[in-house]
């Protein structure tokens, strides 16, 4: 089991998915990904490494950027993982953002990235994929009050719908709106709570898990 975003499908030539603990790197993917990935270390910041080679080695980042065909993706079990094309196919990314990420403004960051390059937003498409949700993201109530003031622009109930609950899909897609992004989808499903009715829990979640444990949210050109 894995999951696929409608828009990402609607670019051409772009495979993509989003894993699960069944399957922790989505199957549409698999064979490229053994065969290409990349070696890095997340550490919640947010570089981005453009990738040029198979098997590059990056060192520690939290983004990739690739206008070859080797497969980019990042890890996450709670954290947001969002993929980006260019809606003509010929350029893919791949950000991981947790609260860390996040309230570094990651997508901010990106916006950067693309412009120096002479790309723009609006020609580029992003999904965000499972990831824990603003039902079940309890944190202190001063790290809730850091996000408030770092995005001022936002409404706070939507940067946490219930007290001390926050909503990083929400802030990450309210970010990409703001910026320009041509088109946006957003996979609605909970690593901590999201259920399979016989099998149990759908994801790997950090805080119902601890350390250890991933899937992938993977995106490459064909
Ligand atoms: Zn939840």
């Amino acid at each position: 089991m894995y999951f696929e975003s409608q828009l990402l499908k609607s670019v051409p030539g772009i495979t993509h998915g989003f894993g699960s603990k069944f399957d922790p790197v989505p199957t549409s993917v698999l064979k490229s990904w053994v065969d290409a990935r990349p070696t890095w270390n997340q550490v919640a910041g947010i570089e981005i490494a453009t990738i040029i080679r198979k098997g590059q080695i990056c060192g520690d980042v939290d983004g990739f950027f690739t206008t070859t065909k080797n497969p980019i993706g990042v890890k996450a079990a709670d954290c947001v993982p969002i993929l980006l094309a260019k809606k003509d196919g010929s350029k893919v990314a791949a950000l991981h953002a947790g609260w860390r990420g996040t309230k570094l403004k990651f997508v901010d960051k990106f916006s950067h990235f693309l412009e120096a390059q002479a790309e723009k937003m609006s020609d580029w498409v992003a999904a965000i994929g499972p990831a824990v949700g603003g039902c079940c993201y309890e944190v202190s109530e001063d790290l809730v009050n850091d996000f408030v003031a770092t995005f001022p622009e936002m409404d706070a109930d939507m940067i946490s719908p219930t007290y001390r609950k926050l909503d990083l899909q929400a802030v990450n897609a309210c970010e990409l709106t703001r910026l320009g992004i041509g088109a946006l989808d957003i996979i609605a499903e909970c690593t901590y709570c999201s259920m399979d009715k016989v099998k149990g829990p759908m994801f790997h979640s950090f805080r119902r898990e601890g350390a250890g444990t991933r899937q992938w949210s993977v995106i490459g050109r064909i």
